[in-house]
């Protein structure tokens, strides 16, 4: 094998791990694995492997970076895929990624809402999905609403005809404990359920995007429907 055909198998075998472990981490629970999806997070990595997970099965992808994705996209085997944005969103760059992903993961404010319905309208004619990026563990992070917040924005945004709120996503602080983690995914949850009873025009809680490579089983046992998957996958990011 060349070293290409090695790393392409690797993409292949994590697959399978992950798989297994979300049909555990689904049994545990008695959740159905058709009620997540499992998103390959694709930043920094190379078309192969990409391809290599897309052959393989993965229906959903995601970048974090506007430049990255559309410079990368057409080398991709993308027929039938999901591709969302799940990187901080600047407002200047909204007009080169509404009308070319399925959703943006990252919304968290009215300002950028605003700019991505506007620009949704003008240029798609419809409306962009979007999920609301909650900052529920607080601390140094410097994207997603506060919780307090998230209530208050959904009110301001719910008349923009150019999205529709999908539900939310969260990123947990970094060095957290296994512990922590599912306190913090357990409290996106209760969240999501309690703006889900609120029944707010255009808003529907459909996607609770959250967990990563560190702790997606976890995520899974609290509710989510939604994985974000990198370097579990791809391998280490250099
Ligand atoms: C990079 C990234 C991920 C994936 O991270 P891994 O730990 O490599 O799985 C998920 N979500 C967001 C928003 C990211 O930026």
């Amino acid at each position: 094998m060349t070293e290409n055909q090695f790393a392409e198998q690797r993409v292949r075998d994590n697959l399978l791990r992950i798989e297994e472990d979300l049909q555990a981490a689904c049994a545990a629970c008695g959740r159905h694995r058709e009620e997540i999806t499992l998103m390959a997070v694709t930043k920094t990595v190379d078309a192969a492997r990409i391809n290599a997970a897309l052959d393989a099965g993965i229906t959903c992808i995601g970048e974090n970076r506007v430049q990255e994705y559309l410079g990368k996209r057409d080398a991709l085997h993308l027929d039938g895929v999901q591709k969302h944005l799940i990187g901080h969103l600047q407002t200047n760059k909204v007009r080169q990624i509404v009308g070319q992903v399925d959703m943006i993961q990252s919304v968290d404010s009215e300002r950028l809402a605003q700019a991505i319905s506007e620009t949704s309208l003008k240029l798609t004619g419809g409306a962009t999905d979007i999920l609301v990026e909650v900052n529920i563990g607080g601390e140094e992070s410097k994207s997603g609403v506060d919780p307090d917040q998230l209530e208050d924005l959904l009110w301001k945004i719910d008349e923009l005809k150019g999205i529709r709120v999908c539900g939310l996503m969260t990123i947990p602080p970094i060095f957290t404990s296994d512990a922590e983690k599912r306190a913090i995914f357990s409290q996106m949850r209760k969240l999501f359920i309690d703006i889900r009873g609120k029944n707010v025009d255009n808003v529907s809680m459909d996607i609770l995007s959250m967990g990563m490579s560190g702790d997606y089983v976890q995520a899974v046992l609290e509710g989510s429907t939604l994985v974000r998957i990198g370097s579990a996958l791809f391998g280490e990011r250099i």
